[in-house]
């Protein structure tokens, strides 16, 4: 008799090993490889790819995906190469994925029509508009940047395009800066305390590389970005949101400054896998709190708004799922 219930605990035993959910079976199937767009080294955007990747790699012998985390341009650079396919997912500021999945902003969208299939997956960390100038520039808010130095960012950042719309909202043209540059954000904390440039425009999460490298090398100060056109302009766009340089978190830096700004946004298109996106978003979702500790800038991300806020494009199918079977939907 004993030997009988031996024998019906080792079939259970069994049985329970071949019915294993998904979670823990290691994969078996062909791998896939996907490319995440991000930003320059010295921003936010190329520590979030690496984070993401990190949490996803850490799950590969399970889900089969090898995640690789690329340095670009920026925000409108990401959102061409996932339309070209040459990247699978990015990060991009919420105002370029408004445009491009509407084919409106900027003349290069226009052209190339709505891009219907641009998918959101997940908001990240808020981008204000930061004006760091020389402490010695006499640039005490945006307005004073008139007939001074100033890098606005590379071309395919989407840094570099809000720019040219805000700097024209203000009523000014490129003629009115004394010299443009769009240096790369390695390069511009030294140029900036070499005083080859009075000031830099940059949309960033906070605390970044580039500010910090910038603010403990030399005295540098945030400008004030307020006035009219950025009342107007926060009430006709969803995606914009006056915002302030939190105070304290860099060197000669102690107060708030008040400026405005859009928010970082995880994206995809519909040619990625729902599979795919769903074990990505996964990876993050259920290691949240290692996932915050892997950049400053996360520390106040909450899940239930990561799914909605900053989002202008349709969610991704693989999204979804997860949110849906996490609860938070
Ligand atoms: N928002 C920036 C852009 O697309 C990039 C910021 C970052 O790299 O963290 O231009």
């Amino acid at each position: 008799m004993k030997a009988c219930y031996w024998v019906v605990g080792a079939f259970i035993l069994i049985l329970s090993a071949c019915t294993e959910t998904g979670n823990n079976a290691p994969y078996k199937g062909t791998e896939t490889k996907i490319f995440l767009g991000s930003g320059g080294t010295t921003g936010v955007y190329y520590p979030t790819a690496g984070a993401i990747c990190r949490l996803v790699n850490q799950r590969r012998s399970r889900h089969g995906i090898k995640c690789a985390a690329e340095s670009t341009g920026g925000s409108v650079y990401n959102i061409n190469s996932i339309r070209s396919g040459e990247l699978d997912m990015a990060i991009a500021q919420s105002d370029w994925q408004y445009h491009a999945y509407r084919g409106t902003g900027k003349a290069s969208f226009r052209d190339a029509g709505p891009f219907l299939d641009l998918r959101s997956v997940f908001s990240v960390h808020p981008e204000p508009v930061a004006v760091l100038a020389r402490a010695d520039s006499g640039i005490a808010t945006v307005g004073d940047l008139v007939g001074k130095r100033v890098s606005v960012g590379v071309s395919g950042s989407g840094t570099r395009n809000f720019w040219e719309s805000m700097w024209k909202k203000m009523g000014y043209s490129y003629g009115d800066l004394k010299e443009t540059t769009g240096l790369k954000s390695p390069d511009t904390p030294k140029a900036l305390c070499d005083n080859r440039i009075d000031a830099f425009f940059w949309l960033v999460g906070n605390p970044s590389g580039i500010n910090k490298q910038t603010t403990t090398m030399c005295d540098a100060v945030f400008a004030r970005v307020e006035g009219t056109f950025v009342n107007e302009l926060v009430s006709e766009y969803s995606y914009l949101r006056k915002a302030v340089i939190p105070g304290g978190v860099y060197p000669g830096n102690p107060d708030d400054v008040p400026t405005f700004g859009v928010g970082a946004t995880f994206i995809a298109s519909t040619a990625v896998s729902d599979e795919t996106v769903y074990q990505v978003v996964k990876a993050v979702f259920e290691n949240f709190q290692t996932f915050k500790r892997l950049h400053p800038a996360f520390a106040r991300l909450r899940k239930s708004e990561m799914i909605k806020d900053s989002l202008t494009a349709p969610l991704h199918a693989g999204a979804i799922r997860y949110y849906k079977e996490a609860g938070l939907m």
